[in-house]
């Protein structure tokens, strides 16, 4: 079976794909935001299919706070995707920038859900967002649990097979980024073509990321 590890922090600083510009509220961008970083929080790694209410529950985090410097508040490069519990604990600090390091090299999560600290940025990602926290544990553990159940009846049990598709597969409501058209462009122009919703448009797209 092709499954891609479902629960794991980039090896790789995030790669910018998209470039929309001139949104005068910065609320605007997250339908590029979410295409951006695939529909799940860049701090915890939990997805929209996670939450019952799917994207409502995720929000553009700015990476240099508002507060810290207000030019920043409308730059696409300094937006990433992250849940509203992540996003309200951070606040007003800085922590590392997925786009210009690999989280992977300072987090690792465990088959238990916890997870563990490769780095000091790693340690202070853990306690600044408190991504230990019991219930984020909790659901991490249900989600491998439910992966591994996966790899070994999936294909036997269709009960199994569709609580894996609720988990792991792409939102239905994947946005048709070719058909906004941002007030000042895309800096990185045609990148609507590469879009997940593009992708599925052209049966490119795989069942689950
Ligand atoms: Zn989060």
């Amino acid at each position: 079976m092709n499954v891609p590890d479902p629960i794991s922090y980039l090896a790789e600083p995030h790669r910018r794909k998209h470039g929309p510009a001139g949104y005068a509220d910065y609320r605007d961008f997250k339908p590029w935001l979410r295409d951006e970083f695939v529909f799940r929080c860049v701090y915890c790694l939990f997805r929209e299919r996670w939450y019952p209410n799917g994207s409502a529950a995720f929000s553009i985090d700015h990476v240099v706070p508002r507060r810290v410097d207000p030019t920043l508040i409308n730059d696409y490069n300094n937006f990433v995707y992250s849940c509203t519990r992540c996003n309200s604990i951070k606040q007003a600090r800085i922590i590392i920038d997925p786009t210009k390091t690999a989280f992977g090299e300072h987090l690792r999560v465990e088959k238990t859900g916890q997870l563990s600290a490769l780095s000091d940025d790693g340690r202070f990602l853990i306690y600044a967002l408190d991504l230990n926290d019991e219930l984020l544990v909790k659901e991490r553990l249900f989600r491998n649990k439910l992966f591994d159940l996966y790899i070994e009846f999936g294909s036997s049990h269709s009960s199994i097979a569709e609580l894996f598709s609720q988990s792991f597969s792409f939102p239905s409501d994947l946005p048709d980024l070719k058909s906004l058209r941002p007030p000042d462009g895309n800096s990185r122009s045609g990148s609507e073509n590469d879009s997940h919703h593009a992708r599925r448009a052209r049966g490119e797209l795989g069942n689950y990321y």
